[in-house]
């Protein structure tokens, strides 16, 4: 499967905004964001006097949504079309596609530093839903469902739900940090989802 190689801290960079994709360094002052809060590349420094056009806008929204999520290109639209399909606000459907996705929810449980962590962890079938190993990071829980890790000796798993103490963990999520499982009490609305993105700005993108 295609997957980005490059510097993962650029693309927190090029968006200017934590998408918290490093794990424990997002948290630290190592984070190149706090460090060098300018655009990547040669002329980096001098983009910010530049003039975004309504266009720019709408593409940088969503490449920020893709990174943020680990989503591909042709992933990304497909879910755009999931969401227009849906009844509702379009941008609101899309935000909650892709937080229903399993490696987001390992993520957002406090059982992966990152979303990558997270997909590496469900690939190697450490997590079941409603008691069956499922090993598809892009697997979309329902309100009902229950995560649970599935091989609780596991040290990695045991020291991020350790290290996660403190991060809080969404309101529409249930957690059992001893039985390390999650329940999905609901699907999110906007309001239950911190991530600071003008989704409408990707739905007038894919509706030109
Ligand atoms: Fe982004 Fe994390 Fe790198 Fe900071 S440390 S720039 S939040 S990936």
């Amino acid at each position: 499967m295609a997957r980005y190689t490059g510097a993962v801290c650029r693309q927190c960079r090029r968006e200017n905004q934590k998408l918290f994709l490093k794990g424990d360094r997002c948290y630290s002052d190592k984070c190149a964001l706090a460090r060098r809060s300018f655009v990547p590349g040669q002329h980096g420094q001098n983009q910010a006097r530049k003039k975004v056009s309504e266009y720019g806008l709408q593409l940088r929204a969503k490449q920020k949504a893709k990174r943020y999520y680990g989503v591909l290109e042709s992933q990304f639209a497909h879910y755009f079309e999931m969401a227009e399909r849906k009844s509702g606000i379009t941008g609101e459907n899309l935000l909650r596609i892709l937080e229903s996705r399993l490696d987001n929810i390992v993520y957002r449980a406090g059982f992966a530093m990152s979303r990558k962590e997270a997909r590496q962890l469900v690939l190697h079938r450490h997590f079941t839903v409603n008691g069956q190993t499922v090993n598809i990071p892009s697997y979309l829980v329902k309100e009902g469902d229950k995560v649970a890790v599935r091989t609780t000796d596991c040290d990695k798993i045991k020291e991020c739900i350790e290290k996660n103490s403190a991060r809080p963990v969404p309101a529409w999520l249930d957690k059992d940090a001893e039985k390390m499982t999650v329940n999905v009490t609901k699907l999110p609305e906007r309001a239950d989802i911190d991530f600071d993105i003008e989704e409408h700005l990707i739905v007038e993108l894919y509706s030109k």
